[in-house]
């Protein structure tokens, strides 16, 4: 079998797969194949991966061709997908429930497909859960661009020349990006208070020293995958009247609020950012699936009223060595779940929890029942 990593796009930093993963596949009897270049924006070099026991292939088209399975971080391009041997198996993030041309075009090229986003939270699955190896990052990198961002200190610093106040830090989401942020922040010293629509996190938070703020917006729950439900436009303004004082007292909001398959909520409005000190910094998560800042941008520094909101679509890029390490890790472990040592192939069973989960088309058709 032979696995194919091709070179992400111009403007991703992240590459989806370092030498020591790809040992972990020659070691499985895998034939490892990777694009020229793949990790020159994390500073490693062809030869690496070469003396890791891949090959490096210098022309895409041929990789494509050849490959059995090809891995990628990012959906693939409609060009790539006529790219690919039918009965492959091709395997990203690939935004199904947006993206109907290329699962359309995945299925009538006869290739078996499956989507990142959907490997379902179960205990077994955890090791290939690649949103939560993001999102944690994620998390990490969004409090550190709002330290370099405002000017103030995180923690507090008693010095002969008086009393530094620390930081007061509000995450608005508190899933795995939020627990991070919350670490990240208390570990820098800022003192840290967080919301969420699940009651069940407070004790997380509190286990990582932040205080819970608590919100009474009726009726929420969470699904049995641990996602949050939507809540109501009624509820929505009940949940921005309980934030608005604690919004305006913060140096700097982190939001993560996300609600599975749907765009983000809308929570933090135009009149809580003019609540907010000049000098005060924002990072919206949310901003690629719609963003819950009103005024937030994809991918750009937004100043209004002295506050920065801060947009960056691809955070866990910014530690990209990292985030390569741990991806190339989750698609390894799910390879590696289904590995058929006899037959030297991929097992699939499509009755299989994991796969039921996150196969998105198989054989010509779209089998995947949320996506169909
Ligand atoms: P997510 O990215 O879908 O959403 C981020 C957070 O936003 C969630 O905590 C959600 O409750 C919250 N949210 C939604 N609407 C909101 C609103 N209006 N205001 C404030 N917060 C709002 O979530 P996630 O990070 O993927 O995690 C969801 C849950 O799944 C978490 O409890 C996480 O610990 C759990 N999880 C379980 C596994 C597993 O394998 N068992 C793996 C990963 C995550």
């Amino acid at each position: 079998m032979q696995i194919f990593f091709p070179k992400e796009e111009a403007h991703e930093i992240r590459a989806t797969i370092l030498p020591e993963v790809a040992k972990k596949f020659v070691d499985l009897g895998i034939e490892v194949n990777v694009e020229s270049g793949i990790g020159e924006k994390v500073f490693v070099s062809d030869e690496l991966y070469r003396e890791a026991g891949a090959s490096i292939c210098s022309e895409k088209e041929e990789g494509f061709n050849n490959a059995d399975v090809v891995c990628k971080i990012n959906k693939p391009s409609i060009e790539e997908i006529k790219l690919l041997k039918s009965g492959s198996i091709y395997i990203s993030f690939l935004d199904p429930f947006n993206e109907k041309e290329i699962v359309s075009q995945l299925s009538t090229s006869g290739v078996t497909s499956i989507s990142m986003e959907l490997v379902p939270r179960i205990t077994r699955a955890q090791k290939m859960d690649a949103l939560s190896s993001q999102a944690n990052l994620a998390g990490y990198a969004a409090v550190i661009e709002a330290s370099r961002t405002l000017s103030k200190s995180f923690p507090m610093m008693m010095t002969a020349a008086g009393t530094i106040s620390p930081a007061r830090v509000f995450v608005v989401g508190v899933g795995v990006a939020g627990l991070q942020a919350i670490a990240t922040a208390k570990r820098l010293g800022a003192r840290v208070e967080a919301f969420d629509t699940r009651p069940v996190v407070e004790e997380q938070v509190k286990s990582l020293g932040g205080k819970f703020v608590k919100i009474d917006v009726g009726d929420t729950g969470e699904t049995d995958q641990g996602y949050a439900k939507e809540l109501s436009p009624e509820q929505i303004k009940m949940q921005q009247e309980g934030m608005k004082k604690i919004c305006s007292q913060s140096d700097v909001i982190i939001t993560t609020a996300q609600v599975f398959g749907r765009p983000a909520p809308k929570i933090i409005t135009e009149d809580m950012v003019s609540a907010m000190q000049p000098g005060s910094v924002i990072v919206d998560m949310a901003v690629s699936t719609g963003g819950n800042v009103e005024g937030s941008k994809n991918d750009e520094y937004v100043f209004k009223e002295g506050v920065t909101i801060i947009g960056m679509s691809n955070l866990p890029g910014e530690v990209a060595r990292d985030a390569s390490q741990v991806f190339g890790s989750n698609l390894f472990n799910m390879i590696d779940e289904f590995w058929d040592e006899e037959n030297k192939e991929m097992n699939f069973d499509l009755e299989d929890e994991i796969l039921k989960g996150c196969v998105i088309t198989h054989q010509g058709s779209i089998v995947n029942e949320s996506v169909k």
